[in-house]
């Protein structure tokens, strides 16, 4: 059996613009990774088709997964589910296909812990000094709301310390290329491709 398939994980704060990038990996790239398609409990928006953007349940169904074991990791995000299926992410990898997931924060540190083998992206606001003084900077927001925004933006920044890599969406096209780039050069680490080599030494022996 070949080796198994790369884990890819985009995550990071909400707003950031992670479903924009997603598409464009998968838009303008031809990729050699399959993207997971997650199951949600919210509605459908227009233009969206079930079993390519999401697969769409009922909180029922969803809860029925949940039970079973079905999901690899899920979350509660403004009052609906989402979560990845654990089968197709299993059946993919052994095949020995890399697999896509784009996933908000609480689920990327449940998949950490699942399945640490995984690579962790975390997408990055694109200008940090913005951000602060975005948080600080709009006048007419009491200070209640400022220090709000402040304290979630950098519960969401502290998370970084768990990923693997970090790419600023300072452009989507940029970003796009970098994870592109992260995920070539993961594949060509020595160990990855070890148990290649060390076979053709012992027949050249
Ligand atoms: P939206 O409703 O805008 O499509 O997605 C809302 C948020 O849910 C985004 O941050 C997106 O990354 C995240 N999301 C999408 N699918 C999943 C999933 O399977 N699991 C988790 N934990 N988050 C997801």
């Amino acid at each position: 059996m070949g080796e198994r398939g790369l884990l890819i994980v985009l995550s990071g704060p909400s707003g950031v613009g992670k479903g924009t990038v997603r598409k464009a990996i998968f838009d303008k790239y031809k990729n050699d990774f399959d993207y997971s398609v997650s199951m949600t409990t919210r509605k459908k928006r227009t233009g969206e088709r079930e079993g390519v953007d999401y697969f769409f349940r009922t909180r029922e169904e969803f809860e029925a997964l949940i039970e079973t074991g079905g999901l690899l990791e899920y979350a509660e995000y403004v009052g609906n589910y989402y979560g990845t299926p654990l089968e197709y992410v299993n059946q993919t990898l052994n095949n020995g296909k890399d697999v896509f997931l784009e996933i908000e924060v609480q689920g990327a540190l449940k998949v950490r812990k699942r399945m640490p083998e995984g690579i962790f992206i975390f997408l990055a606001p694109p200008d940090l000094d913005e951000l602060k003084s975005r948080i600080i900077g709009r006048g007419t927001d009491s200070m209640d709301v400022i220090e709000e925004r402040m304290e979630k933006a950098v519960e969401e920044l502290k998370l970084i310390e768990y990923y693997d890599y970090v790419v600023q969406n300072d452009t989507v096209e940029n970003a796009a290329r970098k994870i592109r780039n992260i995920i070539e050069s993961e594949h060509l680490k020595v160990s990855r491709n070890l148990n290649t080599y060390k076979k053709i030494i012992k027949e050249l022996e």
